[in-house]
């Protein structure tokens, strides 16, 4: 499993390429997306260094990570994936950072179960930049009084905004868009770019990239 830390070097010279042609450099948060990937290729991971983990569904990143929480302090996990109401106990028990905030009721519910369990996790707001109908996200339109609610009404700890472009366009003016989203929202992270786009959104600003299939090769298919 040499292979992990070979992509992994390939990846963060990407990423320093990135930040050196960016117009602004600000810190980079690699997060290895490792949802269907198979137990020894997550083992190859932390060998290789990696503490900082993606997961889209709140059952699987158990499986995969609940363990070794235990045993490893610097782990941090991300939720990347939608979150139902009935799983936001789990979520908010595991999880170190929820990236897919992105309805009222939702923050209703993290904010009551952050309360519970005394754990302030923070949280980015996701947002449908294109406005794809079975696509979660809060509309553009909504986003900024969306964020505010959260840190009002909800006293959520808001650290910035995501997106996940629609497979079928230039992602550069969806990266945008959450840029100057976020800047009127007055949040300074961004959480955008995949494997094949992580540089394109690096130069706009991204400071949490979310990388999956260049790091661990090809992913399982879901049973
Ligand atoms: C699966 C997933 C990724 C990783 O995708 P790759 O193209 O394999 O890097 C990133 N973000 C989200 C939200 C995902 O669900």
């Amino acid at each position: 499993m040499n292979q992990i830390s070979d992509n992994l070097d390939l990846v963060k010279t990407a990423i320093e390429r990135a930040q050196s042609l960016a117009p602004q450099t600000q810190p980079v948060t690699l997060i290895a997306v490792s949802k269907q990937q198979p137990q020894e290729k997550l083992d190859a991971a932390l060998a290789a260094g990696l503490r900082v983990f993606g997961e889209n569904r709140v059952q699987e990143a158990q499986t995969h990570w609940q363990h070794h929480k235990k045993t490893i302090s610097d782990l941090e996990l991300h939720l990347i994936g939608p979150l139902q109401t009935n799983k936001v106990a789990d979520a908010v028990a595991l999880f170190d950072v929820i990236h897919t905030l992105d309805r009222p009721k939702l923050a209703l519910a993290l904010s009551k179960e952050m309360q519970k369990q005394n754990r302030q996790l923070p949280c980015f707001v996701q947002v449908n930049t294109g406005m794809e109908p079975q696509k979660s996200g809060i509309m553009p339109q909504d986003a900024i009084a969306f964020v505010k609610d959260c840190q009002e009404d909800y006293g959520l700890n808001i650290c910035g905004l995501m997106c996940i472009p629609p497979a079928d366009e230039e992602p550069v003016m969806h990266f945008a868009l959450l840029k100057k989203l976020a800047d009127a929202a007055g949040l300074s992270k961004l959480s955008m770019g995949m494997s094949g786009d992580y540089a394109a959104a690096i130069q706009i600003g991204a400071t949490h990239i979310r990388v999956g299939s260049s790091l661990f090769g090809a992913r399982l298919p879901r049973d």
